[in-house]
Formats: structure tokens, C-alpha cells, sequence
């Protein structure tokens, strides 16, 4: 097999991607381009399913085995005022060995990636061990229904889902889960001219993110996920009046963990809060579900780095890029939170530079892509 010619046609598939823009909801045109190229390609099966997610199969030499399946999303985020760029968003044009467009790192070069190292073995004649499946799912950026349509609706079984999403060739081992709450402090309302009347709970408001600035780093630390961290982001108060003081004050906490608990959380911050009159409710949970009362700790994902399946991935990888991939975690959330209910191992492992995704002139490295194609090629055959 031309490996050339492989990683020229996988670098031309990546441009084709890129100028076919796929914004959130508008991803019937590149499922289409996704699925025709599978079948040019020859994939044994390739199907959309009623929401658009475009899937294709290479059989394996033991069919009864559970499959491999290939994670990357269709659609990307906007790209801004395309006089930020230095060459047009969706041009895709090739910059000192680096392809340029929005969705060049995340996920289409990627994706093009994964696509063509299935590819790689049916021009080798090859077969993989088990069944490969490549699974584009729509709506990644906006919250994953695409993900999560897949996962409830497989009638197939998942030995390992490998995302796309952007860790340098290394291999991305989980990321920490997000849990937003509201704390609202309650406080007396009266005419701004008498403070003195009321209890202006601003005052707390203040005493309390002070607090919360100094002691959080009593939070807990996960081992390869990393610190726990909280981020105050909106303020609110119940009044639009300039001349009256509040009557209640409520601030979005953003908690990022993957050490504690929804409980333990609530616990903390009704700790620094102290007797003063307050509540605490769930704005938004990912992994998915609000958990109210829950001693669950909460996380992304997370595949432990001493398990099989890490270790046979690993070998594989590092025997088709000829070095050993490092150990990473993910510092953005990914698809894969919706996989971890179901017991599905999940590891990312993908070309792109996290630090391209989402930003004016994001490109993405044909030297990176050409040693993940090598990568991926050695991962079909023996995972
Ligand atoms: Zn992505």
C-alpha cells in the first residue's frame, strides 16, 4: 500500500471537509460527503441514522468480537468575523504543512484521520480484528444529542470508543465533569435610603466569594484529572430598581471535579455560607443528569491508565508511531460523558492541538495527522 498517497488523499478529504461548512444543525451536506467517501472507499456498510449521524462498518476477521468504533463529531463552532483570519475559514488551504480552516483541528482533520486508517487497510487487502466502526454524530458543540442518540439506540456491542477530539497523539485518559448550582442568599428589601432597616445581602454576597476564593483549594485533587476547580461567573439580584436594596442576591457557581460529589459540593459551599439564610439548587449537570442528592463522585469519564484496555491500546499506538504516547487528560468536556452509563471504555487519541480548537486560523499539522494515520492503522490490527 502508497502510504503517500494515503496520507495525500486523507489530507484532501480533510480540505473537502472544511469547505463543506457544518454549523449545528446544518450537517446534512457533510454527512453526505462522510458517507459517500466511506463507500468510495469501500467500507462494508454505511448508514445515517433518522438524526444524521453518519456511521460506516469495516467487517473484522472475528465478527463475533465487540467493535471498535471511531468517535468524531460533523459539526463545529462559528467562525467568527473571517477578517480575523489570515486565509478564509473555509477555504482549507495548506499553510507550511499545516491545513487552515475552521474544523481543521476540531474534529475534521481528525475525523478524515480515522476514516482513512480504516481505508489504509482495505487498500492493504487487510482486515481489522474485530468490526470497526466509524460513528459521526451530529450536535457535539451544542450539548451532544448526536452522542447521545447513538449510545441509547447501539444494537451492536462496544469493546472501546476512540474520540477524535484534540490530544496531540497522545492518549487522553478522561476528563472532569461540570456541575453549575445556584446559591441564593436571602436577604430583607427596603427603600435604599434606610439600610438599616433591611439586610442587604450583597454584603454576604461579597464575604462569601471572598471566602470562597481562599478556601477552595480545599477541594479535592483527582490523580490524573486534576485539581478541582469552581468559577463564580453570573450575578443576579431579584430588583431592577436603582433605589432599592435586594431582596435576595444568587450567584452561578461552576464547579469543575472529578473528586467529589454533589453532595460534598452542596456541603462546602452551605459551609462557608454559614447560618445566613440561603439556598442551593442545580443549574446543570454533566454527565447528564441532575444529582440532587447524590454522593456519586462526578466525572467526565475516566479510563484507568492500569486497565487492559489502556495497555493494548497503547502498545499498538506506540508501535505504529515508533514512540510511546503520553498519558493525558482532557481540560474541555467531550461526547464521551454520554458513553459512561452504558460501561463503554473511552479513550481520545487524535492528531489535533487542543490549543487550535475554537480560535481564528485553527490548522492542524500534516506531520501530526500522518503519524496518527500510523497510529490508528496499527490500533485496527491488533485491538
Ligand atoms: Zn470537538
Amino acid at each position: 500500500m502508497d502510504w503517500n498517497r494515503l496520507l495525500t488523499d486523507c489530507v484532501d478529504f480533510t480540505q473537502r471537509l472544511i469547505q463543506t461548512p457544518s454549523m449545528s444543525f446544518k450537517e446534512d451536506a457533510i454527512a453526505e460527503l462522510i458517507a459517500a467517501e466511506m463507500r468510495d472507499l469501500g467500507f462494508d456498510e454505511v448508514w445515517l441514522d433518522e438524526i444524521g449521524n453518519v456511521n460506516g462498518r469495516l467487517h473484522g476477521k472475528d465478527r463475533t468480537l465487540p467493535a471498535l468504533v471511531l468517535n468524531s463529531h460533523t459539526d463545529h463552532v462559528d467562525p467568527g468575523d473571517p477578517a480575523l483570519w489570515s486565509s478564509p475559514p473555509y477555504a482549507g488551504e495548506i499553510v507550511d504543512g499545516h491545513i487552515v480552516g475552521r474544523g481543521a483541528c476540531d474534529i475534521k482533520g481528525p475525523l478524515a484521520v480515522q476514516i482513512y486508517s480504516m481505508a489504509a487497510l482495505i487498500r492493504n487487502g487487510e482486515r481489522p480484528l474485530r468490526d470497526v466502526v466509524f460513528s459521526g454524530v451530529v450536535e457535539e458543540e451544542i450539548g451532544g444529542a448526536g452522542a447521545k442518540h447513538w449510545v441509547e439506540n447501539l444494537d451492536y456491542k462496544v469493546a472501546l470508543v476512540v474520540l477524535g477530539e484534540p490530544s496531540s497523539n497522545d492518549l487522553a485518559l478522561g476528563h472532569r465533569g461540570i456541575v453549575q448550582m445556584w446559591l441564593t442568599l436571602n436577604g430583607r428589601s427596603v427603600h435604599a435610603s434606610v439600610p438599616e432597616k433591611g439586610r442587604n445581602p450583597n454584603y454576604k454576597l461579597a464575604e462569601f466569594l471572598t471566602l470562597l476564593q481562599a478556601r477552595k483549594q480545599e477541594l479535592r485533587n483527582h490523580p490524573i484529572l486534576g485539581p478541582t476547580t469552581v468559577s463564580p461567573t453570573i450575578i443576579e439580584v431579584d430588583t431592577k430598581s436603582p433605589n432599592v436594596t435586594p431582596a435576595w442576591t444568587r450567584v452561578l457557581l461552576d464547579f469543575r471535579t472529578a473528586s467529589e460529589s454533589n453532595n460534598s459540593l452542596r456541603a462546602f459551599v452551605g459551609d462557608l455560607v454559614g447560618d445566613w439564610p440561603h439556598t442551593i439548587t442545580d443549574a446543570w449537570c454533566a454527565p447528564g443528569t441532575l444529582l440532587a442528592d447524590s454522593d456519586e463522585v462526578i466525572y467526565g469519564y475516566f479510563t484507568p491508565p492500569e486497565s487492559d484496555v489502556v495497555s493494548r491500546v497503547k502498545t499498538a499506538v506506540a508501535q505504529g508511531m515508533e514512540r510511546e504516547p503520553e498519558i493525558i487528560s482532557y481540560q474541555f468536556a467531550t461526547d464521551g460523558r454520554f458513553f459512561v452509563p452504558y460501561n463503554i471504555p473511552i479513550i481520545g487519541y487524535s492528531p489535533a492541538d487542543e490549543s487550535q480548537a475554537h480560535i481564528a486560523d485553527e490548522h492542524i499539522s500534516i506531520a501530526m495527522m500522518d503519524e496518527a494515520l500510523h497510529g490508528y492503522v496499527q490500533l485496527l490490527r491488533d485491538f
